[in-house]
């Protein structure tokens, strides 16, 4: 790690700036704590991707994902939270004050929270990397709006490619869900909702071996799990909607995850180092919803709140 020199102290540094971070930061500012957010790449975390979110408490006619990152972003910050536009790229938890290394210089911590969230996994398929962008993606609230009128394909069978893929619709001319099993993991309401869709459409049992295309997508090529019958499919677009991976990799070696890179907490959202919380779905391969992240986060806050109550009454 560089030197310490100029780096800041903090009492509650927050990594991410999602419902989990913000809501870390809520807590721990109401606590006096002038939490600092470093945001990460993603201000808002992956809820400010998403068009609407009709599943957290309060707004029954649904709220925008980029709206209730906003909120969560100005709750905090009216009770003193700072958020900062940079990501952490290198920790060091071997002792406190813990250091951390961030575009935006360096930082000592007294108590760290985790809450970096995930990332859009990849199909790992000749043609998704080099065409990502002309017709690969993985945010239908970024890019749905450049298939107004065109053929769109999604791939995944959980909730995240059954909620994009019918936001999708109010855009293109047709969506057709590409599912390697015949039952999906989504809920039976956007199953229900799917199925209805007069624009939507179903290939099942089928995995995409192949995104063909020169300077944008052109054609997929499938294949039948059940027969291995192989065909090609012509699309504008493939949004590709296949689960998460935690972005804890910078913390190997440090904090205790599983084998999925998931930090394992305790029911205190700490982990193995005193003083380093972990919360939301960089900790949590259960649950994944903007609610649970949000509660995981607060929790984290209020846990490190006590923490440096009883450092600091051991120490006077
Ligand atoms: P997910 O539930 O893990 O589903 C991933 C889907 O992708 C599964 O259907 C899986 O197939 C398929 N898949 C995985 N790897 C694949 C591969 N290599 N090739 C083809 N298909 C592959 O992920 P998610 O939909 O992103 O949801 C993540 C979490 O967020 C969940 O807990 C979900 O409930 C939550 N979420 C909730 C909402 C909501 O409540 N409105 C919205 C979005 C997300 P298999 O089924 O065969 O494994």
């Amino acid at each position: 790690m560089s030197s310490n020199e100029n780096a800041k102290a903090v009492r509650v540094l927050i990594l991410g700036s999602g419902p989990t971070g913000y809501s870390a930061a809520l807590y721990a500012a109401r606590a006096e704590l002038q939490p600092v957010v470093l945001t990460g790449l993603q201000l808002g975390g992956q809820a400010a991707l998403t068009y609407t979110i009709e599943n957290y408490p309060g707004f029954p006619e649904g709220v925008g994902g980029v709206q209730l990152g906003e909120l969560f972003q100005k709750h905090a910050e009216h009770f003193g939270a700072i958020t900062e536009f940079a990501s952490a790229n290198k920790v060091d938890l071997s002792s406190r004050p813990f250091k951390v290394e961030a575009d935006s210089g360096n930082y000592l911590a007294d108590t760290l929270i985790v809450g970096t969230g995930a990332s859009p996994n990849h199909l790992e398929i000749p043609g998704e990397e080099e065409l990502t962008g002309r017709g690969v993606s993985y945010c239908a609230t970024c890019d749905g709006w450049f298939f107004k009128d065109k053929k769109v394909v999604i791939v995944g069978g959980g909730d995240s490619a059954l909620e994009e893929g019918l936001f999708i619709t109010r855009y293109a001319s047709s969506v057709t869900i590409i599912h390697r099993r015949e039952e999906f993991r989504a809920s039976a309401i956007l199953q229900d909702r799917a199925r209805q869709h007069p624009k939507v459409n179903f290939i099942l049992d089928t995995i995409v071996t192949e995104i063909v295309g020169s300077d944008k997508v052109k054609t997929l090529k499938l294949k039948n799990v059940k027969t291995n019958d192989e065909t090609a499919l012509e699309t504008d677009g493939v949004f590709i909607f296949i689960g998460h991976t935690p972005n804890t990799q910078m913390f190997a070696g440090q904090l205790d995850m599983d084998d999925l890179g998931y930090i394992k907490v305790n029911d205190k959202m700490e982990t193995n180092v005193p003083g380093v919380f972990a919360a939301g779905e960089a900790a949590d391969p259960h649950f994944r919803q903007v609610v649970t992240s949000a509660g995981m986060g607060a929790a984290a806050a209020i846990q490190a709140t006590r923490f440096l109550e009883a450092a600091e009454s051991k120490s006077s």
